[in-house]
């Protein structure tokens, strides 16, 4: 048995969920008739509150099209330097829409009302690029797994407000979010110009994200996605574990928290781990001494069927899933006690 701690993006559909994949009626997404896919645009765009939605293959697409279709070559977007849209899309900000990054250095990834402000340049001065935009994420992934509250997000829509810019969130796990602080999705409708939701993490579909917002926005979104090869078909099969996985597989992240809980218990026992970040969802990094490499970490414990990331050079990630039971978490922690002393 191999304990798959990589990423929630690992897992498999469960059989329900590709039942409801293939009884799913299709048609042709880019003639806009595929039913499914008008089906999930509409669900979770009503589930948001927003007006409409564009169903993708990645979150990372749904990042770039809102940047693009908020911003102009020369524009600037605010973000926390440990935005997944600036470190982990390739580049895309600058390739895909032309415009540069103002990265805050905010706690554990999180950006606060007084940091955007004093990041958005004066739009009469020349010098300047213009800021467009601010983006923020949540759950914050590199900060391991922490989240916004409401009135946070607020704070920081109102410096939005008053200075005119749209504010988007990067939400492939907001749903994780939203489980521990009770908070509604509409809420979040409301303080979001757009929002893009990952349907491929915790929620357990294969493929797909979704970009939310107002519909002039999205008609623009859908022009950006046809042209960056986007455009798909009989997107439906794909569609359909979407609506099956907003309908099942919501409530359950709660147990993935839980399970995450568990392990920074099994990794305090550890004597290599120096430093284990809180553990608010079901993201888990933790540290290592100076003496190991993360890499040299990660390659150890894959011997022992433990799969995890390097997330910097002492430190390691493991995020926990739909695939991975309270048989994996006894037996991670079986293989877990036998490591110890392996790197002595
Ligand atoms: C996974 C992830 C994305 C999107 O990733 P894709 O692999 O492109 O779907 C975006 N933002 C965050 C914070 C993520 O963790």
């Amino acid at each position: 048995m191999t304990i798959d701690l990589r990423s929630d993006t690992v897992t498999h559909p469960t059989p329900a969920m590709r039942e409801a994949m293939f009884a799913a009626p299709l048609g042709d997404d880019v003639f806009g008739d595929d039913p499914t896919v008008n089906a999930l645009e509409t669900k979770a765009a009503q589930l948001f509150g927003m007006e409409a939605a564009l169903f993708c293959p990645s979150g990372t697409m749904t990042n770039q099209l809102a940047i693009r279709t908020h911003t102009r070559p020369g524009d600037e977007v605010i973000c926390d330097q440990l935005s997944h849209i600036y470190l982990y899309e390739g580049g895309g900000i600058m390739a895909n829409s032309g415009v540069s990054v103002s990265l805050l250095p905010g706690e554990r990834g999180k950006l606060t009302p007084a940091l955007v402000r004093d990041a958005i340049n004066n739009p009469a001065d020349p010098h300047r690029p213009l800021t467009r935009l601010v983006s923020l994420e949540n759950t914050m992934n590199k900060g391991g797994g922490c989240y916004y509250t409401l009135p946070e997000i607020a704070a920081i829509r109102q410096v939005c407000d008053d200075n005119k810019l749209p504010l988007h969130l990067d939400g492939a796990r907001l749903f994780n979010a939203l489980v521990e602080t009770g908070e509604s999705t509409e809420a979040h409708g409301q303080l979001f110009d757009s929002i893009s939701i990952c349907l491929s993490k915790g929620l357990g579909c294969p493929v797909g994200s979704l970009l939310l917002g107002k519909r002039d926005f999205i008609t623009q979104a859908r022009r950006f996605r046809k042209m960056m090869g986007g455009g798909w078909r009989q997107a439906g099969f794909l569609a359909a574990a979407g609506i099956y996985a907003l309908d099942h597989h919501v409530n359950r992240l709660k147990l993935d928290h839980s399970r995450a809980r568990k392990i920074g218990a099994m990794l305090e026992a550890l004597p290599e781990v120096q430093e284990i970040y809180p553990i608010d969802t079901n993201i888990v990094i933790f540290r290592l001494p100076e003496s190991i490499l993360a890499t040299d970490y990660v390659q150890q414990l894959a011997e022992k069927g433990i799969r995890g990331v390097t997330f910097g050079k002492h430190l390691v990630r493991f995020v926990t899933h739909h695939d991975f039971t309270d048989e994996h978490l006894a037996e991670l922690e079986t293989r877990l006690k036998s490591s110890i002393g392996l790197h002595n």
